[in-house]
């Protein structure tokens, strides 16, 4: 029971956290301040009331409409809050109250909610930030690819020095595929969050150098967010789970063209990147079996 009231509430933050990355993915690339001005109706431009501004629930309250003007809320922006508020809540269980259990290595023995409070384990409650803070750097730039916009170059700017400044050197439990390749322990997570984001660049890079000419604006552009999107990933995961994720997200990609086909919903492939990681999250250990190097 205090394990699923404390999930709720983590999965109510993540809510919360996704109704700030709609108001991020607006404002950044349009070079509107984040923090200063409230919520307000496009159309209308009255401010949105604290009590309809609640993650999803003040949507369907509101069934979709400004409560001003009546005009149409776009279920986008319940739907990513509901999204995140998902992925906060399952991951609450799947990574913070098993101990990690979901990782290559389990970094604890099961711990619950109670235990998490009462004798906190630091090291579990990092890796369940660090990992909402890449699925909601991951959100914020497939919501700024879905709006055909070029992900601003301090979103991933951010990432990269909390990632590099000593975070991987302190907190080496966040890369438990940590390479084989560097022999000084202290410098094993480092250079496996560094080859992450390399490789997670490269990857979409060679396919913008070799179409280069020929490929259209939005080709262009989609590369760009795209080789960005994959380095955060690879510097806040490491080498071998990005490769694995790149695996995963061609065959999302392709999956999704077939649901845009059928249901007529076009969804940026930087959401599908959003989808995998988490997927690859919640499955890392028997991944980790299955495909290792
Ligand atoms: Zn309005």
């Amino acid at each position: 029971m205090l394990d699923f009231v404390t999930a709720l509430w983590l999965g109510f933050v993540g809510a919360c956290i996704g109704s700030f990355l709609n108001v991020v993915a607006y404002r950044m690339p349009r070079g509107m301040s984040v923090v200063w001005k409230p919520s307000h109706c496009p159309k209308c431009g009255h401010d949105i009331r604290a009590r309809d501004n609640l993650p999803v629930l003040g949507w369907l309250l509101l069934r979709g409409r400004c409560r001003d003007c009546g005009e149409p809320i776009a279920p986008r922006y319940a739907i990513v809050e509901g999204f995140m508020g998902i992925a906060f809540f399952g991951l609450a269980y799947i990574e913070l109250f098993s101990g990690a259990a979901n990782l290559p290595d389990a970094l604890a023995d099961p711990v619950g909610a109670l235990d998490s409070v009462v004798n906190p384990n630091w090291e579990l409650l990092t890796l369940y930030g660090f990992h909402g803070l890449l699925l909601s750097l991951l959100m914020a730039m497939g919501l700024i690819d879905q709006d055909g916009q070029r992900i601003p170059w301090s979103l991933p700017l951010f990432a990269g020095i909390v990632v590099t400044a000593g975070l991987a050197y302190e907190c080496w439990y966040f890369y438990p595929e940590r390479t084989r390749n560097i022999h000084v322990w202290e410098w094993k997570a480092p250079f496996d969050a560094l080859f992450g984001a390399m490789w997670g660049a490269v990857a979409w890079s060679i396919p913008q150098l070799v179409l280069r000419r020929r490929s259209s604006p939005a080709m262009k552009r989609f590369l760009r967010n795209a080789a960005i999107a994959s380095a955060v990933t690879g510097a806040f995961l490491g080498l071998r789970p990005v490769v694995r994720i790149f695996g995963l997200w061609l065959g999302g990609i392709i999956a999704a063209r077939g649901l845009r086909n059928a249901m007529n919903v076009r969804f940026s492939p930087l959401l599908v990147l959003w989808g995998v990681t988490l997927l690859h999250l919640s499955l890392w250990g028997r991944l980790s079996d299955l495909f290792s190097w």
